[in-house]
């Protein structure tokens, strides 16, 4: 049976093991070859001397090039010399298929590659140990994050992602071609998981793409992006801050207790608070005032992300928002002010939500308030007609927080296959 490369220690010298990968790494020395073998798990070197091997053998291993994919049945060797103090000697080689080369990409790293030769070729980009441990922490994360939602009584739900015109304002929109009529992917699952308040399910999440038309190239916009959203009856904003910090903090430990391998081989000292910190959006513009201008009823500009998150430093909430700048489902706390919060690190948005309204009449005001057509929400207005419990949610972007969770500048580098205004391949 296969095994893993770090499955093989010294004291499994002697035994017979069978392993399968990619040829990392060809070194021959007259009668002597080399060959470093990598798999998922990591490297082994296999060494075959031609005396030991026999010819034959020893004419096909020194016939491997970089990137050929093999599979080895071979003898544990305990030598300290080698790396990790184990290698292998080869007893039989099967080489299941070549690669081409000159390869587009180095997979052994030996020459450095800009982001965009990377992403173009992804599938080689991704044999590199350094962006598997990125993907390996995403997965930690969002198996956590599920963790904590069945933990809490959530469950898990899909909402449609071909949606008619009206979602939430309008704006950053894909318009596509549906039939006879009007349609448009998917900017939120939001009134969805609104409307599911109002069939009893209580507690839902959702793992899905969000797809936004940004026209700006910024390095933490995506237009396809993985959200990760909740909505729980009978619950207010706090209620919702308070399981996204439990979700949060107990992805970070997850992450800190079964990726330490990965987290080293990425130079990542997670940051783990006890708690998370409350400003209120008040206290977030006396911090920025400082430094940028600002008045009241701004949205955080780059600049005052970027004072805030110097003096925060590390995860915090901003609550407290003025209503004109958050969406129209925002339930009020006042004339001005609303029950939403943000949830940053540092100068990076990670999560918004709020408490929402869930009076109809209330609803309707708001929407007109913002400019927006009733009639357009018919579908989800009536949801609130026949009982529609208090409910708050959030959604957290999981491409943002693998950004801080792999300590990677570029959102580009936590995606498989990141799709900006100039990416659409692969
Ligand atoms: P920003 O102000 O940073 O553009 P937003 O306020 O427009 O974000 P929301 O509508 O609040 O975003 O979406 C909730 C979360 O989804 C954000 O906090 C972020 O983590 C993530 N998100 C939103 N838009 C994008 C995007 N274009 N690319 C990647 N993640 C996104
Ligand atoms: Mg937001």
């Amino acid at each position: 049976m296969r095994i893993y490369t770090s499955e093989i220690t010294p004291d499994k010298d002697g035994e017979i093991v069978e392993l399968a990968g990619w040829v990392h790494s060809v070194r021959a020395l007259g009668k002597l070859v080399f060959v470093i073998l990598r798999d998922r798990e990591g490297t082994i070197q296999i060494v075959a001397p031609k005396q030991k091997v026999g010819e034959e053998l020893f004419k096909k291993i020194k016939s491997l090039g970089q990137e050929d994919v093999i599979k080895v049945k071979g003898k544990v060797v305990a030598n300290e010399k080698a790396p990790g103090g184990v290698e292998i000697l080869p007893l039989e080689v099967e080489i299941l298929n070549r690669a081409v080369r000159p390869l587009p990409l180095d997979p052994a790293e030996k020459v450095p590659a800009e982001l965009d030769t990377r992403l173009d070729n992804r599938f080689l980009d991704l044999r590199k140990p350094k962006v598997q441990a990125i993907f390996k922490i995403r997965s930690e994360m969002l198996k956590s994050v599920r963790d904590t939602f069945y933990k809490e009584g959530f469950i898990e739900v899909n909402t449609p992602k071909l949606v008619a015109s009206c979602t939430e304002g309008g704006t950053e929109l894909f318009p596509i071609s549906y039939f006879e009529k009007e349609a448009f992917l998917g900017q939120s699952p939001q009134l969805y998981k609104q409307m599911l308040m109002a069939s009893g399910l209580d507690r839902v999440f959702e793992i899905a793409p969000i797809f936004r038309a940004e026209e700006h190239n910024t390095r933490r916009h995506l237009n396809e992006a993985i959200s990760i959203d909740i909505e729980m009856a009978f619950a207010d904003d706090k209620d919702a801050m308070d399981m996204l910090e439990k979700v949060v903090l107990n992805a970070l430990n997850d992450v800190y207790e079964n990726r330490e391998k990965e987290l080293n081989i990425l130079g990542v000292k997670l940051d783990i608070p006890e708690k998370i910190d409350r400003i209120t959006y008040d206290e977030a513009l006396e911090i920025i005032k400082n430094k940028v201008p600002i008045e009241w009823g701004d949205d955080l500009s780059r600049e005052a992300e970027k004072v805030l998150g110097e003096e925060m430093g590390s995860y915090y909430f901003i609550t407290d928002w003025p209503l004109e700048i958050r969406p129209f489902y925002t339930m009020p706390k006042d004339e001005k002010i609303g029950k939403a919060f943000d949830l940053m690190y540092k100068d990076l948005e990670l999560s918004s939500g709020a408490q929402r309204i869930h009076l109809y009449d209330l609803l309707v005001e708001s929407i007109k308030k913002k400019g927006l057509s009733p009639e357009g929400f018919t579908f989800y207005l009536e949801a609130f007609k026949y009982g529609m419990p208090p409910h708050a949610g959030w959604g957290l972007g999981a491409d943002r927080f693998t950004m801080v969770l792999t300590g990677r500048e570029n959102i580009r580098e936590c995606v498989l296959f990141p799709r900006d205004r100039q990416r659409l391949t692969p």
